[in-house]
């Protein structure tokens, strides 16, 4: 049987691309082919750009209610196709159909957000900056945006984005993940469901070559990006030599620090959540997990996080019993089984082998990994610094919280920081001195809703504006000063 090929959707219209590269998307938990996915070319992703080009002078020019329309439209749609959105991600990613759901929640909340865009796109004034002069602010939509996407949020991370970005009178082009694209496919269905002026959306599947191309096309008025660091520097400084406005979020290294008063077990449901939910392929993932405490407390919170962490059902996440599903693919197995070995060679200790698999039903073992737990992790340890972005925990023991806040600033990431305790002062302490973009207190993922913004620091995020919420309004669109006098 013919494999199905995954399309471009540029001007309105479903196109086939002209390359002759494919890649090929496996189901990582049953192993299957499930389509394949094209390498477009410059030529493709040129012809997006001058739809959306095109397309922009219209749609500018729609007032903001009526552009905000089509998103009541879109969300509709989405909670109509609300399951077989959440099955798509977890067929090709991996990840469990709850989790999938909430992507799919998170998603269509971004859209409601945007949806308000004729309030939050609001400019400000003032009457008589002098005698009879007035003077205002509004905010104008600039042209064609994109978006370069990551693998492991396949159907979110572009609506961290678009509904923003067309809300505010831009035009748009996606350039998904090579590795999940299927989820952006579905999306564009009920995007050209919506009924949107052609042009106005576009998604144009492929990899760095349509990425790069993104970055260096004169219409191209700006580039948003979720992915790794070395890749995001490198958007950074292209479209710093473009000259294009850039959000780009970027890897993380994400630690929790456990204070000696933590009520160790209402935190364990959302400890292991943190650092095994997704697989541990989340940019907010916990990572490092630090105790502060001594001998007693810290054997009693690397017990339970261990027993609770070997429990995890591991499976196809498509089965509802299932708590954790495998890695979205080998090559991504392979370098998480490489970080395992170089942390045993390291000298750290191997407390539970996610190697040794232990599966809920006959599954193939390509892309699986059970959870692993670390100890022993010193801060000059590859596990403590670098993203493994898999199921594998690292512990690490601090006598206080100002050596533990002195710790997490050692690694060059600062995407999210967590505390548990019941102490305020502590709280405030942590909340006031850590260097993270998103700081959890008592909560093991810090995910921003869709109406704060969403962005890291250090080496988790470059540039200023972040994505969602008020910043993004912001970053898709110009500020104009208007200053008045009637003679
Ligand atoms: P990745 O950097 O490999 O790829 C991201 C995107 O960049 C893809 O669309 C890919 O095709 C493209 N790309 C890859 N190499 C490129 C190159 N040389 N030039 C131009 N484009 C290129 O990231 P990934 O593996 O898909 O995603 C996982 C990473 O994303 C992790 O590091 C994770 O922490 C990070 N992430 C960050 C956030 C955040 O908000 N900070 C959210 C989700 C994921």
């Amino acid at each position: 049987m013919a494999v199905k090929r995954l399309q471009n959707y540029i001007n309105g219209e479903w196109v086939d691309s002209t390359t002759d590269e494919f890649v090929e998307i496996i189901n990582p938990a049953r192993g299957e082919l499930l389509c394949e996915c094209p390498m477009s070319t410059r030529a493709e992703l040129d012809s997006a750009i001058q739809a959306a080009q095109e397309a922009y002078p219209d749609w500018r020019n729609t007032p903001p209610v009526a552009r905000a329309r089509y998103l009541h439209r879109l969300i509709e749609l989405l909670e109509d196709n609300f399951n077989e959105l959440s099955v798509v991600q977890t067929t090709e990613h991996g990840k469990t159909i709850d989790e999938s759901r909430g992507e799919t929640r998170r998603g269509i909340e971004m859209v409601e957000v945007a949806s308000g865009i004729p309030t939050t796109m609001q400019g400000f004034n003032l009457e008589d900056i002098a005698h009879g002069i007035d003077e205002y602010a509004i905010y104008q939509p600039l042209g064609v945006f994109s978006c370069i996407a990551p693998f492991n949020f396949p159907f979110m991370v572009p609506l961290w984005f678009l509904p923003f970005a067309i809300a505010c009178g831009n035009t748009f082009v996606v350039k998904p993940s090579p590795r999940t694209p299927m989820s952006q496919s579905k999306l564009f269905e009920m995007l050209d469901d919506v009924g949107l002026p052609p042009g106005v959306v576009n998604m144009v599947n492929g990899g760095a070559e349509v990425a790069d191309g993104c970055m260096e096309h004169p219409d191209m008025k700006g580039v948003t990006f979720v992915g790794s660091t070395p890749v995001a520097r490198h958007i950074y400084k292209k479209c710093g030599e473009t000259g294009k406005r850039v959000i780009a979020q970027a890897g993380a290294k994400n630690f929790i620090v456990i204070m000696p008063d933590a009520e160790i077990d209402k935190a364990m449901v959302s400890l292991i959540s943190s650092f095994f939910g997704n697989a541990g392929q989340r940019c907010l993932s916990g990572a490092n997990l630090l105790v502060v405490g001594d001998d007693k407390t810290y054997r009693n919170v690397v017990d339970k996080f261990v027993e609770a962490a070997a429990a995890i059902r591991v499976g196809d996440g498509l089965d509802e019993s299932v708590q954790m599903g495998p890695i979205q693919n080998i090559a991504s197995k392979q370098r998480i089984v490489g970080m395992i070995e170089k942390g045993l060679e390291e000298g750290a200790k191997l407390t539970l082998d996610g190697r040794n698999l232990n599966l809920v039903g006959d599954l193939p073992e390509d892309c699986f990994l059970n959870p692993s737990v670390f100890e022993d992790v010193t801060l000059d340890m590859s596990l403590a610094r670098e993203e493994i972005f898999g199921p594998v925990a690292s512990v690490l023991r601090a006598g206080d919280l100002d050596e533990a806040i002195d710790m997490i600033h050692t690694v060059p990431f600062g995407n999210s920081s967590a505390i548990f305790t019941n102490n305020g002062k502590w709280a405030r302490q942590f909340q006031h001195d850590v260097i993270a973009g998103n700081v959890g207190i008592n909560v093991g993922i810090v995910a921003p809703m869709s109406f704060f913004p969403f962005g890291g620091m250090k080496d988790s995020f470059f540039g200023i504006l972040h994505g969602q919420g008020r910043d993004v309004v912001r970053f898709f669109t110009e500020s104009k000063i208007v200053i008045t006098r009637w003679f």
